[in-house]
C-alpha cells in the first residue's frame, strides 16, 4: 500500500528492531563519526564497488551515516526527487549548485527577484570565474501603475526566451520571490529550459517540498534552505539540493565532493525532527498568515499586502495551480514614504522579533527601504517602505492585536 506523504514523512529511516532483544527507538538515533571502519578487506572492497557504481554506501565520515541517509530521504520524499546532497547552509546549496552545473564562460539567467545574497555570489566568484549572469523579469506581477497583471505569462517567456544565448547553460529561479513573492510559470520556464537543453535550478525554500514541487513541475534540480520550515525551530543550518536525473546527480555530487561540503550529524537529526511536524505547523502558518493578510488588506494605512494566497495578488493565478498552500510569510508595503513613521512601527511591534530570517515557531519582521527593491522589476511602490512578517505560531489574534497597535503608534492608519 502507497502512503501520502505526510505519513511516510514520520517513518523515514526508523531503525530496525534489535535481533535479540525485538526493541528499537521511534526516532533515528544521531550517528557521529568522522570515518567508518571495515570488517574485513572483503567487505571493504564491496563497500568501495558498490559506492562507483553509484550507490549511498557510508564509506567515511563526510557523508554521514544512518541519521544523514534518513534526512536525505526525508527531503527527497518531500522533493519527489531520488538523490538529495546535503550541504552546511542553504546558501552553501545554493553555491555548490552553480559551481557544479556552470563553467568558465557561460552565461546564467537568473531571476530579478533572486534571494540577494546570489548576486553576491556573482559578484564575487561567478564573473571571477568568467561566467556571465542575466537577470530576467518573472513572469506574472504588477504593472508600474499598479495594476494586476496576471495574463502575459507566455509573452514573459518569450521575452526570458530571447535572453538565451549559445553559451547560455542554467536557468536559475526562485518561486515564489522571498520580499515580493513573484511567482514563477515552472512549467513554462522548464519547457524552455528543455528546449534549449540546459538545466532549470529553482530555489523551493518558500515550498520546503511540501507546498511545491518543483521537480514535479519539470524543473531539473530543487533547491532548499533547510534552515527555514524543514528545521522549524530557529536553531540550525542547512542546505539541500535535490534531483531525479542519474547524470546531473553524478555531476552533482562530484562537485559536492570535491567541495568537501558536510553536515553534522546533531544538526542533520535537527532538521530530520523537523520533518516530522512540517505539514502540522506549515498549515498552521498558513492559517494565521492568512488571517493577517486579510485584516491588514482593510487597514488603510496599509498600501500593499503580498501574499500569493491572496487573491489580490498578482501571482495568486500561479499559486492556486502549482502549488498545494502557503506559508507564514506576506510583506506589506506600508502607506508612508517616512522613514521614521516605518521604523516606529517595527519598533513598536511587540511579539514580532527584529531580524533575517524565517520558518521557526516564532514572528518576524524586517524592514525593506525602496532602493532594495529597485532590482525588482515587480516592485511597484516606489519610495514607499516594505515590511516583510513571518507570522508564527503565536495565537494569531494576539499577532493582531499587536500589529494594530504598532500601526496606531506609528501614525498608520487602521480601520
Ligand atoms: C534563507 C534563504 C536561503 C539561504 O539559506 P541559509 O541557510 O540562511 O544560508 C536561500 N534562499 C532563500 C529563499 C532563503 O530564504
Amino acid at each position: 500500500m502507497s502512503h501520502q506523504i505526510t505519513t511516510r514523512l514520520l517513518r523515514t529511516g526508523s531503525p530496525e528492531f534489535d535481533p535479540d532483544t525485538g526493541i528499537a527507538p521511534v526516532s533515528v538515533p544521531t550517528v557521529r563519526t568522522s570515518t567508518v571502519r571495515f570488517a574485513n578487506m572483503a567487505v571493504h572492497d564491496e563497500v568501495l564497488r558498490r559506492r562507483r557504481a553509484g550507490e549511498r554506501v557510508p564509506s567515511y565520515g563526510r557523508q554521514g551515516m544512518e541519521t544523514h541517509q534518513a534526512l536525505e530521504e526525508a527531503i527527497s520524499l518531500l522533493e519527489h526527487g531520488t538523490r538529495c546532497l546535503l550541504a552546511p547552509s542553504g546558501m552553501a546549496a545554493i553555491s555548490f549548485a552553480f559551481l557544479a552545473l556552470v563553467k568558465p564562460g557561460d552565461h546564467v539567467l537568473v531571476v530579478d527577484s533572486v534571494y540577494a545574497p546570489v548576486r553576491i555570489l556573482e559578484r564575487s566568484m561567478l564573473r571571477r570565474l568568467n561566467i556571465e549572469v542575466t537577470y530576467y523579469r518573472p513572469c506574472a506581477g504588477y504593472t508600474s501603475s499598479g495594476e494586476v497583471d496576471t495574463g502575459e505569462s507566455a509573452a514573459a517567456i518569450s521575452e526570458i526566451g530571447a535572453l538565451i544565448r549559445p553559451n547560455t547553460s542554467m536557468i536559475y529561479a526562485e518561486s515564489p520571490g522571498s520580499l515580493l513573492f513573484e511567482m514563477q510559470d515552472i512549467p513554462a520556464l522548464a519547457r524552455l529550459a528543455r528546449h534549449h537543453n540546459i538545466p532549470l535550478v529553482i530555489d523551493n525554500t518558500w515550498g520546503s517540498g511540501l507546498l511545491y514541487q518543483p521537480l514535479e513541475l519539470g524543473a531539473d534540480v530543487s533547491v532548499i534552505a533547510a534552515t527555514k520550515y524543514l528545521a522549524g525551530h530557529s536553531d540550525v543550518m542547512m542546505g539541500a539540493v535535490v534531483v531525479r536525473d542519474a547524470e546531473l546527480a553524478s555531476r552533482l555530487h562530484e562537485c559536492h565532493y570535491a567541495l568537501g561540503l558536510s553536515v553534522g550529524a546533531d544538526d542533520a537529526s535537527l532538521v530530520l525532527r523537523g520533518t516530522r511536524t512540517l505539514h502540522v505547523r506549515l498549515s498552521e502558518h498558513e492559517r494565521n498568515a492568512l488571517r493577517v493578510a486579510e485584516f491588514l488588506q482593510q487597514q488603510p494605512g496599509i498600501k500593499r499586502v503580498w501574499y500569493p494566497a491572496l487573491e489580490s495578488d498578482p501571482g495568486y493565478r500561479l499559486w492556486k495551480r502549482d502549488c498545494k498552500g502557503a506559508n507564514g510569510l506576506l510583506s506589506v508595503t506600508l502607506d508612508t514614504r517616512d522613514e521614521a513613521v516605518a521604523r516606529r512601527f517595527v519598533d513598536s511591534l511587540a511579539l514580532f522579533g527584529i531580524g533575517y530570517s524565517w520558518g521557526g515557531y516564532e514572528s518576524l519582521v524586517s524592514l525593506v527601504e525602496s532602493s532594495a527593491l529597485a532590482q525588482h522589476s515587480r516592485w511597484c511602490d516606489e519610495g514607499y517602505w516594505l515590511a516583510r512578517l513571518h507570522i508564527g505560531l503565536e495565537a494569531v489574534d494576539d499577532l493582531i492585536a499587536d500589529i494594530a497597535q504598532a500601526m496606531h503608534a506609528a501614525g498608520l492608519r487602521t480601520a
